[in-house]
C-alpha cells in the first residue's frame, strides 16, 4: 500500500466493513485511484446479511459513475395497495445483496495497490485519527470514517413520543409456478392490521423467485421471527405466490426515531452510517445518505474534507434528519390503529417526485409543507385535492 505522508499509515482509515464504509471505498476507488485507503472489519465478510433497496434519488446521477455496479436489481418502478386504493409510483428502484457488496469491495482491492480490505480485524476504539485493534496495534489516517453500525448507535427511549419501528421478518422463498409479477410491491397493506400499520412488501427477483417481507410501523421493538415466517408462507397464496422452498431468511428493527441521532463534527473520526445517524429516520433506511457521505469524501480533496462542502453537507443533513424524525413524532405519538393506515394512503398523495424526495432525504420546503398537510387527516379535503392536482401537474 502506498501512503501519502509518511506520518500517517493511509489516506482514509475505514472501520467497519458495512453498508457505509463499502460505499466509501468504492466512490474512493473510483474517483481517487491514488489515495491510500483501509477498511477493518471484525467479521468474514463485508456487508452482513441484508437485500439493500433504493429509490430513484436515492442514488442521484451524480453517483452513477461509481455506484452504477451497485445496481443487481433494476424495475422501472413500484406498486401500493391499500384496502381502498392502488397507487403506481415510476422511477427506478434498485436492490443490492450483500454477497454482490462483497464482491465489488473485494474486487476494488484486488485492482489497486492502494485499497487494502482487512476481515477478522476488530477495532476496539477510536480516538480522533487513530483507530485501536484488538491486537493492540494503532492505525493512523488523514480522514478517519468510524462505521461500526447499529450497536455503535444511540439507543432510542420508549414512550409515545420516542417514536416507533419498522421491523420486518422477509423470506427469499423459490416459487412451484412462476409468477407473472414483475415489479416490486412496496406496501399491500390488504391484509389483517395488528401491532400498528402493517403490509407486505414483495420484491420480484426472478419468475421463480422471490422475497416476501412482512412489515410492521410498530411502537415496540419486538419481533417473532418463526412466527412471522411460519405466517409468510401462509401468506403467500393468497398473494398469488405459491413457495415451494425458502432459500433465506432476513429480519430487521429499524428505529424510527422522534428526535433526530444525526450527528457530525468538524474532525476526525466522522461517525458514519448507522452509528452516526446517516440513515433516513422516516424509513430507517440507510442507503441514500451512506451515498451522500461517499459522494463528499470521493469529490473533495482530502485536506479539504472538513471545509465548506461538509458544512453545508451536515447542514443540509441535519435539517432534513429533523423534519423526517419530527413525522415520527407525529405518527407514533399521535396516529394509532386503523389511524395510521389512513395516514399512510394519504402520503402516497403525493406526487412521485416529492415521494423519491422523501426517500432521498432532499425534501425542499414546499414538499415539506405538502407532506405536513396534504397527506395528514387534520387537512380540509378540498385542500388535499387541489394540493394532489398541483403536485401532479
Ligand atoms: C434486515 C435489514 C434490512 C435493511 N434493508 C435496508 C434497505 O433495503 N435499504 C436501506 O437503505 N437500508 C436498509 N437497512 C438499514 C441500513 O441500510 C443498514 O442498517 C445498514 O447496513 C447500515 O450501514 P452501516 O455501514 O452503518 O452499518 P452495517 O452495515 O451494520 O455495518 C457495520 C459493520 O461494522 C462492523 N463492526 C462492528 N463493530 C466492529 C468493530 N469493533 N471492529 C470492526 N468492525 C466492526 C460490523 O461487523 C459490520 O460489518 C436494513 C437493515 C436491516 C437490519
Amino acid at each position: 500500500m502506498t501512503t501519502a505522508s509518511p506520518a500517517l499509515d493511509v489516506d482514509y482509515l475505514l472501520v467497519g466493513g458495512g453498508l457505509q464504509n463499502a460505499l466509501i471505498l468504492l466512490a474512493l476507488a473510483a474517483r481517487k485511484p491514488r489515495a491510500s485507503v483501509l477498511l477493518l472489519e471484525q467479521g468474514e465478510v463485508i456487508g452482513g446479511n441484508h437485500i439493500w433497496s433504493f429509490q430513484t434519488l436515492d442514488l442521484p446521477n451524480s453517483a452513477l459513475d461509481w455506484a452504477r455496479p451497485l445496481i443487481e436489481y433494476e424495475w422501472p418502478g413500484y406498486q401500493l395497495y391499500f384496502d381502498d386504493a392502488a397507487r403506481w409510483v415510476k422511477g427506478a428502484y434498485r436492490s443490492l445483496s450483500s454477497e454482490h457488496l462483497h464482491r465489488l469491495v473485494m474486487d476494488a482491492a484486488a485492482a489497486s495497490p492502494c485499497i487494502e480490505v482487512r476481515l477478522g480485524s476488530a477495532v476496539t476504539a477510536v480516538h480522533g485519527d487513530v483507530a485501536i485493534l484488538a491486537d493492540g496495534a494503532r492505525l493512523r489516517g488523514q480522514v478517519v470514517v468510524d462505521a461500526r453500525g447499529p450497536e455503535a448507535a444511540q439507543p432510542m427511549g420508549r414512550g409515545r413520543f420516542s417514536g416507533g419501528y419498522q421491523k420486518f421478518v422477509g423470506l427469499e422463498c423459490l416459487l412451484t409456478t412462476p409468477t407473472n409479477l414483475n415489479t416490486p410491491i412496496l406496501m399491500d397493506s390488504r391484509c389483517a392490521q395488528r401491532d400498528g400499520f402493517r403490509f407486505h412488501y414483495i420484491l420480484p427477483f426472478a419468475p421463480d423467485r422471490v422475497l416476501i417481507e412482512d412489515t410492521y410501523f410498530s411502537d415496540a421493538p419486538e419481533l417473532d421471527v418463526p412466527a412471522l415466517s411460519d405466517g409468510i408462507v401462509a401468506d403467500a397464496a393468497g398473494l398469488g405466490l405459491a413457495v415451494a422452498e425458502v432459500l433465506r431468511t432476513e429480519a430487521g428493527v429499524l428505529p424510527m426515531p422522534a428526535r433526530s441521532h444525526f450527528r457530525a463534527a468538524m474532525t476526525n473520526p466522522i461517525i458514519g452510517g448507522y452509528a452516526g445517524g446517516w440513515f433516513n429516520p422516516g424509513t430507517g433506511y440507510s442507503l441514500a445518505a451512506a451515498v451522500r457521505l461517499a459522494e463528499h469524501l470521493s469529490s473533495v480533496p482530502v485536506g479539504d474534507t472538513f471545509g465548506p462542502q461538509w458544512r453545508r453537507l451536515i447542514r443540509g443533513m441535519g435539517i432534513q434528519a429533523r423534519f423526517l424524525a419530527f413525522l415520527n413524532l407525529l405518527m407514533f405519538g399521535f396516529f394509532h390503529g386503523p389511524k395510521r393506515q389512513r395516514l399512510m394512503q394519504r402520503f402516497y398523495l403525493a406526487s412521485d417526485p416529492v415521494i423519491h424526495r422523501f426517500f432521498a432525504m432532499r425534501n425542499n420546503p414546499v414538499d415539506m409543507w405538502r407532506i405536513m398537510y396534504v397527506g395528514a387527516p387534520w387537512t380540509p379535503k378540498g385542500w388535499a385535492k387541489r394540493a394532489t392536482h398541483s403536485a401532479a401537474s
